[in-house]
């Protein structure tokens, strides 16, 4: 079968191979039939080799991991799927056996498989997985929305830890995963949701995907528009997916007192935070979010994508065929916006 490959543990660009074996499934794996990949930052990582790929890559590797495709074969262990099911999947693979898996909490498992990066992933024709890291597709929902869950679904979780319903939410950084944790903020019954970004063209996205309020970062005093918003009372809770300091910083001089910040942004170095006076005298509490909850994190976003807000057309980057994986990384690259889809078989 076709699909890229990084052999080796340097940088460089993935090889593109036609003579690769069809998986076969161990006992509790299934095979699928891969419709749509969508590329990520971790795929960049994988290519050029950075401290994080030098860590948990295992070369050579099909990389590619959000997915979404049909199910052709299933190991004889399973029974919860069968051919012809149209799945996504978690990259997160958890082991189920240590204390984080026992106590529901598999998502930040200490253990962890990850798919497309330790094993074999999607820019393929076929992939396999552990039947239980797949999750079912309803009808309504193609296989471009699909491929979403796993690259946005921390923005729904972040949503899931802040609590929404009925509350004043600021969500900081307008991008895919920006937008999908202001459209879920909606869905979910946010009384409130302030978006802030430094770029005015994604406030107007921010808009159409359910933000009541949208304010540029850049050109107002965040803080203080948001308590002139609130009655001076701050907003109940603060999304951030910017991982940027200042923008931390002001997200928590954003909230009420008791109210909470919640990160999902990665910061790529130490962020130094007024715990004193900005988090301890005014009880905030802070919670980290790491992946999407298996599964409840999926469920919720499937919901926000049958949903009246979330709308993939903002989200989307440009397609092409899997041959020319190349021109869908260069693309990324040269800072073209969206998810860039991959499809083995490219007709259109
Ligand atoms: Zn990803
Ligand atoms: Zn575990």
């Amino acid at each position: 079968m076709r699909g890229w490959v990084k052999d080796r543990a340097a940088p460089g660009d993935l090889v593109y191979r036609t003579d690769l074996p069809v998986p076969e499934v161990g006992d509790d794996e299934v095979l699928i039939k891969v419709h749509c990949t969508a590329i990520c930052g971790t795929d960049l990582h994988i290519i050029d080799w950075d401290a994080w790929a030098q860590k948990w890559v295992q070369v050579p590797v099909i990389p590619g991991h959000e997915v979404a495709g049909d199910i052709v074969a299933v190991g004889k262990n399973v029974t919860e799927r069968k051919v012809g099911d149209r799945v996504s999947c978690e990259t997160h693979i958890p082991c189920n056996d240590c204390y984080f898996c026992e106590h529901d909490m598999a998502h930040i498992c200490k253990n962890m498989t990850l798919f497309g990066v330790s094993i074999n992933g999607a820019f393929t024709e076929y992939t396999k997985i552990r039947w239980d890291s797949t999750f079912l597709l309803d009808d309504a929902l193609s296989y471009e929305s699909a491929c979403m869950f796993e690259p946005m679904g921390a923005g729904v979780h972040g949503v899931e830890a802040a609590e929404v319903e009925g509350k004043v939410v600021l969500v900081s950084g307008c991008g895919p995963i920006g937008l999908t944790a202001v459209s879920a903020s909606k869905t979910f019954g946010a009384k409130l949701v302030i978006a802030c970004d430094l770029m005015d063209e994604r406030l107007a996205i921010a808009r159409e995907m359910g933000a009541d309020v949208v304010l540029n970062s850049g050109k107002c005093d965040l803080p203080a528009e948001v308590l002139k918003l609130t009655d001076g009372i701050g907003a109940d809770a603060a999304i951030d997916i910017t991982g940027a300091g200042p923008a931390i910083r002001s997200g928590l001089k954003s909230l009420r007192a008791a109210g909470r910040l919640v990160c999902v942004g990665l910061p790529g170095k130490p962020v130094e935070l007024d715990l004193a006076n900005d988090l301890i005298y005014r009880e905030i509490r802070l919670t980290g979010i790491s992946g999407r909850k298996i599964w409840e994190t999926w469920e919720d976003f499937a919901k926000v994508m049958n949903g009246p807000y979330f709308k993939l057309e903002n989200v989307l980057g440009q397609r092409f065929a899997l041959e020319d994986l190349p021109k869908a990384i260069e693309a990324i690259r040269s800072g073209v916006p969206g998810k860039m889809l991959v499809y083995p078989d490219f007709d259109t």
